[in-house]
């Protein structure tokens, strides 16, 4: 497997990174995963606005690596390298704020970034979504920049892992005065009273660009959202629950900590949403 590592193409196996690297000390740094048709990354553009949001938000220097052009010249020769070119992918990059001895204040100027590229065959989970999936709920106990998408992911995995020993596909996370935010890596809509109901996008959650495009395929459908969160109270009488994300697409939840969410059958919303997306995609039928 071919990565990218610091300007150059090498098999993952031979990229090797400093020890004082921020990103492996610190957790300083962000990160993108991109999905990509055919050897093209779907919504682009967003991911590409997002990552440099991301480091302007941590005041790291964008190097030349997070530039539209060059991203997509690097993921297009990886993704042709790796095999990863037809179908479906994904493509992740992560930049860090670079290797410096430790010290909680920043490098010096002129510190080179870390940028690490690599891509994936794309995991889809059609068995899941076809039953719809059970979730769990977790307390979000997460910093309060959750807009940015950095690496620093430990409370999504120590989540995500009590939903997997709990056999359910995610886990819903829930703050402390009640609100429930989204998912350990996924953002979550609601159907409640007939409404479509999904947390704004600000800096409890990750704006997501799947998130994103379902509000437009909503508003194409002729369908309204309104962007306020649902409460741990509302959770219990949703018609509809389900996840959105560039991995995990439009997941209906069927059960929620046991319980049965609405029908206990994927809802109308989300399949139609999911069709939407999958013609987005331009793969209808595909699957
Ligand atoms: N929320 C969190 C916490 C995530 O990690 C992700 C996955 N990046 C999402 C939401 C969904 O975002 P996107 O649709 O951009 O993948």
């Amino acid at each position: 497997m071919q990565a990218y590592l610091n300007g150059q193409y090498l098999p993952k196996t031979d990229a090797k990174l400093s020890v004082d690297d921020r990103g492996f000390v610190f957790g300083d740094g962000v990160y993108e995963v991109f999905r990509a048709v055919d050897g093209e990354l779907f919504e682009g553009e967003r991911h590409q606005k997002r990552l440099e949001d991301g480091l302007k938000a941590l005041r790291i220097t964008a190097p030349r690596e997070a530039e539209a052009a060059v991203l997509n010249e690097i993921a297009t020769r990886l993704l042709k390298e790796n095999g990863h070119d037809s179908g479906h992918a994904t493509v992740y990059i992560q930049i860090t704020r670079g290797a410096a001895p430790r010290a909680h204040v920043f490098p010096p100027a002129g510190t080179p970034p870390t940028v690490y590229v690599t891509t994936n065959p794309f995991k889809d989970s059609a068995a899941v979504r076809e039953k719809g999936a059970a979730a769990i709920t977790q307390p979000d106990i997460r910093w309060l920049r959750c807009d940015i998408k950095t690496v620093q992911l430990l409370p999504n995995c120590l989540a995500k892992q009590a939903a997997a020993e709990a056999g359910a596909f995610e886990a819903v996370l829930i703050r402390e005065n009640g609100v429930v935010t989204e998912g350990t890596h996924s953002n979550l809509f609601a159907v409640l009273e007939g409404e479509i109901r999904t947390h704004p996008a600000n800096n409890y959650i990750l704006p997501g660009i799947t998130r994103a495009v379902v509000l437009e395929l909503i508003a194409e459908l002729g369908m309204t959202v309104r962007e306020e969160a649902i409460t741990e109270e509302e959770l219990g009488a949703c018609d509809e629950l389900f996840l959105t994300g560039t991995t995990t697409d439009v997941m209906p939840i069927v059960s929620l900590d046991g319980r049965v969410v609405g029908t206990g059958q994927p809802g109308p919303i989300a399949t139609k949403l999911y069709e939407g997306l999958v013609a987005r995609m331009g793969m209808v039928g595909a699957r």
